[in-house]
């Protein structure tokens, strides 16, 4: 049994004025992203490592780019077949400049090759917006059931041993899908607190039916202004009528639920943080500046949290952190100690803000291929960094001899906080602040997406109808 293994994984926002281009991908070729899968010797099958894309969130993808991954991709897969099935390690949300449904575009592209035959299964992010045109060229799909993603090494296993599962005993699946008309962000769907994690937590008992081989839920990726972006449920299985069944179940349980996601702490506008931060009795209170949130699609050098933070002479901050190539040669070929004046931030994304004018001074500076420099403004050190980066981890800034906990205000370009954050935060708050991943979505100007669509709409009735493919 020969398998073949590949994938895409990127999330576009199409609001962001960025371009996903060859710098901002990385091609992982053969063996060199095999560590992915750290389960594959419990299977009795030959696997055939291919090609996986993968760049940090941003803005849509460069069509001669997506050409490019698309054509290695399927000569690899013509040039190593045949093959009885195909793994697809996929995120579901990338956006493809002049183009929608990129990843449908992809495994039909795939279907092409390998023939009806072979069997394709895939795991997914479960902010990927999922169309027809995916569900009916895949036969398995699996996608997270966590967010923030603690299952994302259990979900490959899974979307694997069903392949491997379905090649061994002759199955092909069918797929129940059903479009939720629901978009939200992630931010409000977590599966950490109610309703997202009672309503995730139910898959696990779709599961369990005789039938049934994969409950999914997507909530779907709100900042691509595509026809497809929608929640939706698919159900992968062998009785036609069960899957059916569970897909309309599963899709009322989150329509059911769609008026109570809500943020899992307090949220206002940058200012109201800042006040309610400084208020508080904790010593340290993290921050989300969710608006410019790298790992969402957010350009990730917005200045204008720094901005306020500067104004309003605040003695005890962190900034983590604004991507700028330009300030930080700046104050690389001034050293460390040297004082500064930038015009900081505002250039990957001018239309969220214009640079910031500050002036400050180096407190280090670490060397690497994206070089990170912590400046001193005022009361605030902010990093600086080469290229776009998150910061999730605590001994990420210790690295660069920052201890965010001594600071009164830590503010991380981030949504909801990842587990070493949430961890670590005394106390946690999430501004809406501006820019092209808005938690605000009644604010964005949507052109595209297919209405009626809760909460834009929130007059509207639905009833769930799943579609079968077999
Ligand atoms: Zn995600």
């Amino acid at each position: 049994m020969r398998i073949a293994i590949g994938g895409l994984s990127n999330e576009s926002c199409t609001f962001s004025p960025l371009l996903a281009g060859q710098d901002d991908f990385t091609l992982y070729r053969g063996d060199s992203f095999l560590d992915r899968y750290p389960f594959l010797s419990q299977f009795n099958a030959e696997f055939v490592p291919l090609l996986w894309a993968r760049a940090l969130p941003g803005g849509s993808v460069e069509s001669s780019l997506y050409s490019q991954i698309r054509e290695e991709f399927i000569t690899l897969l013509r040039d190593n077949g045949p093959f009885d099935g195909v793994y697809l390690d996929m995120h579901g949300a990338t956006h493809v400049e002049g183009m929608d449904d990129a990843e449908g575009d992809l495994i039909a592209t795939i279907r092409q090759v390998v023939g009806s035959d072979c069997l394709i299964s895939g795991s997914f992010d479960l902010h990927g917006n999922i169309s027809r045109r995916v569900v009916e060229q895949i036969n398995i799909m699996s996608a997270y059931r966590t967010a923030p993603h603690i299952d994302a090494v259990e979900t490959r296993q899974k979307a694997l041993s069903l392949l491997v599962h379905c090649l061994q005993n002759s199955l092909r699946p069918m797929r129940a899908w059903v479009q939720i008309p629901v978009v939200l962000p992630g931010e409000r769907t977590s599966t950490e607190w109610e309703p997202g994690k009672n309503v995730y937590a139910s898959l696990a008992k779709s599961d369990t039916i005789p039938g049934v081989l994969d409950a999914s839920l997507w909530v779907g990726y709100v900042w691509a202004d595509e026809p497809r972006a929608s929640a939706s449920a698919v159900v992968t299985g062998t009785d036609a009528e069960v899957i059916q069944r569970e897909a309309a179940r599963i899709g009322q349980r989150y329509w059911d639920a769609r008026t109570g996601f809500n943020f899992g702490v307090k949220t206002g506008s940058i200012d109201e943080c800042v006040t309610w931060a400084l208020a508080a009795p904790e010593p340290s209170v993290f921050i989300s500046d969710s608006g410019d949130n790298p790992t969402a699609g957010g350009a990730g050098d917005v200045p204008l949290f720094l901005g306020r933070l500067i104004a309003r002479e605040v003695e005890s901050a962190v900034v983590a952190s604004i991507a700028d190539a330009e300030a930080v040669a700046i104050c690389q070929a001034a050293g460390v100690g040297a004082e500064v004046s930038l015009s900081l931030g505002g250039k990957l994304d001018p239309i969220t803000s214009p640079p910031l004018p500050v002036t400050g001074h180096v407190l280090n500076i670490v060397p690497s291929q994206n070089t990170e420099v912590v400046a001193q403004i005022g009361g605030v050190k902010v990093i600086i960094t080469r290229r776009r980066r998150p910061y999730h981890f605590i001994a990420h800034m210790q690295q660069l001899g920052i201890e965010p906990l001594e600071h009164k205000i830590v503010v991380v370009k981030i949504g909801y906080l990842e587990p070493d954050l949430n961890r670590a935060a005394p106390y946690a708050l999430l501004a809406l602040s501006p820019g092209p991943v808005d938690q605000a979505i009644e604010r964005i100007p949507f052109k595209r997406i297919q209405r009626p669509k809760y909460p834009l709409d929130k007059d509207m009735t639905w009833m769930p109808e799943p579609v079968i493919f077999s």
